[in-house]
């Protein structure tokens, strides 16, 4: 009897049922495409597949015709039109990675679709995007996002002005302060105690922040950083060497141990 639940059972109950009715849900929208295909809805008596979809699952025409539009994009992807199909994962999630879906790729991100977010997916997805599109920038957006004091535009100016290459220069002060904290990390990295805990020191901590400020380490993101990931695996190697550390923001962390976790399969085959 229901009304016998404890609160805890209730809800229990709730998030399994809950849960259920998504993948009975999604498994239901991936008959659509052969339904429609047959028109077995005409068949059957149901003026169009959008009401044969709300009478029958309560879908709206919004997902009925999601559902039918995926279809035609899952042509060769047989990975992740499985996993369509298992109404393990919502179309709406699949649909986040359909713009970088290639039939090479498929079967890594039908993977990457069973661990990673929506949101995670979609940054993803713009990531791996951007690495194909290179966008032109405009010089002038460029300029104001420097957000340059004014005396150091007046001394950059006068510099140009007598001729001096004012690239050149600045490019001797970036490469300048990237030699800096590579040799800061490698005295950090050498300052290590050999059994480490997992509590990462101050001081790599330090270094990291002086390298890439509160944001993510992932070039182009502009997010926060919220973990310090080890890009070589912990369990392996125990140790903060903050040259194989990288602060990421949420997304970032989460894509960074999909891969992660890719790796381990590739090595357990
Ligand atoms: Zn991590
Ligand atoms: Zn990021």
């Amino acid at each position: 009897m229901i009304h016998e639940l404890s609160d805890r059972e209730l809800l229990e109950r709730c998030v399994r049922f809950g849960k259920e009715a998504l993948v009975w849900r999604n498994k239901f929208r991936a008959l659509l495409p052969e339904v429609e295909k047959r028109k077995l809805y005409l068949k059957k008596g149901y003026p169009s597949i959008y009401v044969f979809g709300k009478i029958l699952a309560g879908l709206s025409e919004e997902q009925v015709s999601e559902s039918l539009n995926i279809a035609l994009r899952l042509e060769g992807k047989p990975a992740l039109r499985d996993l369509l199909e298992s109404g393990e994962v919502s179309v709406n999630k699949i649909a986040k990675i359909m713009s970088i879906a290639t039939v090479e790729n498929e079967r890594e991100l039908a993977a990457k679709v069973q661990i990673m977010s929506t949101r995670t997916l979609e940054v993803f997805s713009r990531d791996v995007r951007n690495l194909h599109v290179k966008k032109p920038e405009s010089n002038l957006l460029f300029a104001q996002e420097l957000h340059l004091d004014e005396d150091v535009q007046s001394r950059l100016l006068e510099l140009e002005r007598k001729g001096i290459y004012i690239n050149q220069l600045l490019r001797e002060a970036l490469d300048r302060r990237e030699k800096e904290i590579t040799q800061a990390k490698e005295r950090v990295a050498e300052s290590l105690p050999e059994q480490s805990s997992r509590y990462i020191p101050v001081r790599v901590r330090n270094i990291l922040k002086k390298e890439y400020g509160q944001k993510c380490a992932k070039n182009g993101c502009s997010k926060m950083s919220k973990n310090i990931h080890h890009m070589r695996r912990w369990a392996l190697d125990e140790s903060h060497d903050p040259s194989f550390l990288a602060p990421l923001c949420l997304e970032h962390h989460q894509i960074a141990h999909a891969i992660d976790v890719r790796v381990q399969e590739m090595r357990r085959r």
